[in-house]
């Protein structure tokens, strides 16, 4: 990313953006969906799945279960939709049953569309999508599925074409691993076809504009980060060099070993039950005693180490601890330079920590030369 500025209009950046959008598909597994790569954050991607496919006072199903499907709902109503919001307890999952029953009640087909958050960065829920497709398809029900990937598509098991999800977007931040400033958008052929009715005001995020120049074949409506395309195309040659499937295991692998660490450390994960069990982010209970910021606080201040904080309901409650993205197992591959093995509690094969031993700031000089290495 560290290069020139380029002219967008040069014969470079169409040719990389056209591989891009093809390549990108990879990561929502689709072939049919169209993807848009908008210069905005996770919110604008909401407002311009919600835009494109809606019209102001369409009922829609949302479900609230932690800050940022809060958020989203938010948006949803400042929009003007006509939100049905079905609520879960923070650390639960989407209610499906009353998801059923909704659908069940709507034969005439009233509900235009169902958001939902895939996965709850807030609280590390992850909701079941087959499951809401299942329903979906089982009381034969025409309604748009949408969906906020932001903190799952490419990173845990994510089917769009399969799961028969109408809209999915990501954030670059997330599991590219790239910095913010990149909403990436797929559209099924159903949601385009929605577009060419929906009625919500949409300028910047009107996905015509894009495809007049798709068609054009210079792809760009406005001036892209010309940084983040080369970004985006380094962090999805890393994703295909690993393998899509692998880079998913290994954030089941991490998220499981956080979630065994958190068990080891006597404390709860705010996630009530393991089918909703979050592979990118585990949000940790504190001890009723302690307040949750303080533990972000000091983990930042002695070990250089950066956890995310409580948000709202769960303010002080919990920590949230994020393994997503462009992250690995151990530092296993860096010699560690260890003055007194004792003191630092790293054993004689120097993984093997003894329990208790390192305490204090020793933890966060053993991070600083693994930093000074790398
Ligand atoms: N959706 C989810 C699940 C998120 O975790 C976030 C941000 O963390 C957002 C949406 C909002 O994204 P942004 O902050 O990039 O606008």
């Amino acid at each position: 990313m560290n290069r020139n500025n380029e002219d967008y209009r040069s014969p470079a950046v169409p040719a990389l953006t056209k591989t891009l959008l093809e390549d990108v598909k990879k990561i929502f597994k689709t072939t049919s969906g169209t993807p848009f790569l908008i210069p905005t954050t996770g919110t604008g991607a909401w407002e311009s799945a919600l835009t494109n496919t809606l019209s102001p006072g369409d009922r829609i199903i949302s479900f609230l279960i932690g800050q940022f499907s809060l958020l989203w709902i938010d948006q949803q109503q400042r929009l003007k939709f006509d939100v049905d919001v079905i609520e879960s307890e923070w650390g639960r999952g989407a209610n499906l049953d009353m998801l059923a029953m909704k659908l069940a009640a709507d034969g005439a087909h009233t509900i235009k569309a169902i958001c939902i958050v895939h996965n709850e960065t807030a609280t590390g829920v992850t909701n079941n999508l087959a499951a809401v497709r299942n329903l979906l398809d089982e009381y034969k029900h025409p309604a748009l599925l949408l969906v906020d990937g932001v903190s799952s598509i490419c990173a845990l098991d994510f089917r769009m074409d399969e799961w028969g999800v109408d809209v999915a977007l990501t954030g670059s931040q997330k599991a590219l691993s790239l910095p913010t400033g990149m909403g990436i958008v797929c559209a099924s052929p159903k949601a385009l076809e929605a577009s060419k009715t929906a009625k919500s005001l949409r300028v910047f995020f009107d996905w015509n504009d894009y495809l007049k120049f798709y068609k054009l074949g210079n792809y760009w409506p406005y001036t892209p980060s010309i940084q983040l395309l080369y970004g985006l195309r380094a962090a999805l040659d890393l994703i295909f060099e690993e393998g899509l499937d692998n880079v998913i295991a290994r954030h089941s692998r991490l998220g499981k070993a956080t979630r065994l660490a958190v068990e080891a450390w006597g404390l709860k994960n705010c996630t009530q039950k393991e089918e909703w069990f979050s592979d990118t982010v585990t949000a940790v209970v504190v001890p009723p005693y302690i307040d949750s910021a303080e533990v972000v606080r000091r983990a930042w201040k002695r070990y250089n180490l950066s956890l995310g904080l409580g948000l709202n309901k769960v303010a002080g409650k919990v920590f949230r601890i994020g393994h997503l993205g462009n992250l690995n197992e151990d530092v296993s591959d860096v010699e560690v330079e260890v003055e007194d093995e004792a003191e630092w509690g790293v054993g004689e094969d120097g993984g093997e920590m003894i329990e208790g031993d390192v305490g204090g700031d020793a933890g966060g000089e053993v991070r600083e030369k693994v930093k000074d290495r790398k």
